[in-house]
């Protein structure tokens, strides 16, 4: 079976699939993009990633060039097709293409649209889960509007490869003063030694993470004690568990900070509970 692609109103070989060299998104990073899990043939939380990617467009004034229920038909479409039961579907909305020149291009080319999805294998992230992660600690060397999910991802990506060559799956951004922002591509979280669950309040400095407003709703309905602010990378070394949220992840334990094992340096009982309760707080779209 050949995989199959979204791009700008039509459906295409992945292979095949191809957007303009003058596509703004691929000059400029002018663009912003969503995923979104698929567990057992389920879009997760599809609603709030579409609110989230609705914001995002218009931070960054680009619109949506069709309506939320046509892109969910062409979302459940590609994961349909390629035949995905656990995995990831990608969204991804440019300003469009126009001769290069920073300014807004007049009139508003159409916006360029692309959607994938691929399988993950399940099993592969609970044994992931089940032996915890390392993560290293980097300058948060981003932009200021780091709550807009730009294809713009540079610093992460550099973060995330420094991550890799030290052994670790994940890098925490830390800021000028010392606290940690968040990962690479996920929002970090500590649980002190009494119990409280810390994660950085989502006014500045990370992206509202969707992974991290369900947890936060699904911590609450478990009567945890949750703190939103901020915490230095100290405080998180010497926290009895530290774990990491995103879609692609769900709940995935940090066992290692630096050359710091976290708690006993194996996953905990918070984060291993909240990652088994997660999808009961989800919401489930059936493809
Ligand atoms: N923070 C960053 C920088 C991310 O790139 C992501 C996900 O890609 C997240 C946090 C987690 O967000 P979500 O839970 O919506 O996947």
């Amino acid at each position: 079976m050949s995989r199959l692609a979204y791009v700008n109103g039509r459906y295409v070989r992945h292979a095949d699939a191809a957007v303009h060299i003058e596509d703004r998104g691929y000059q400029f990073g002018d663009g912003v993009y969503e995923v979104c899990e698929i567990r057992d043939r389920a879009i997760i939380d599809l609603d709030l990633h579409l609110d989230r990617l609705d914001r995002s467009l218009s931070e960054l004034r680009i619109v949506m060039p069709m309506s939320r229920a046509a892109l969910t038909a062409v979302l459940r479409e590609v994961a349909r097709e390629n035949r995905v039961r656990d995995g990831l579907v990608y969204i991804q909305v440019t300003r469009g293409v126009a001769r290069r020149d920073h300014y807004f291009p007049v009139p508003a080319p159409r916006p360029a649209l692309v959607v994938t999805a691929r399988s993950l294998d399940r099993r592969k992230g609970e044994a992931a889960a089940n032996e915890g992660i390392a993560v290293i600690t980097r300058p948060d060397e981003r932009w200021a509007r780091v709550d807009i999910k730009t294809t713009g991802l540079l610093p992460n990506v550099l973060a995330k490869q420094a991550a890799r060559e030290a052994g670790a799956r994940e890098a925490w951004l830390v800021d000028r003063d010392g606290y940690v922002t968040e990962g690479g591509s996920t929002n970090a979280w500590i649980v002190t030694a009494d119990g409280a669950l810390v994660t950085r309040p989502a006014e500045r400095g990370i992206l509202r993470g969707i992974t991290r407003t369900v947890l936060l709703k699904a911590a609450e309905a478990a009567g945890l004690r949750v703190e939103e602010r901020p915490f230095t990378v100290a405080e998180a070394k010497a926290a009895r568990e530290a774990f990491v949220t995103a879609a692609s992840t769900i709940v995935m334990p940090v066992v290692r900070i630096d050359d710091a094992p976290v708690g006993a340096g194996r996953p905990g009982p918070f984060a291993l509970s909240l990652r088994g309760g997660f999808h009961e707080h989800a919401q489930h779209t059936p493809i």
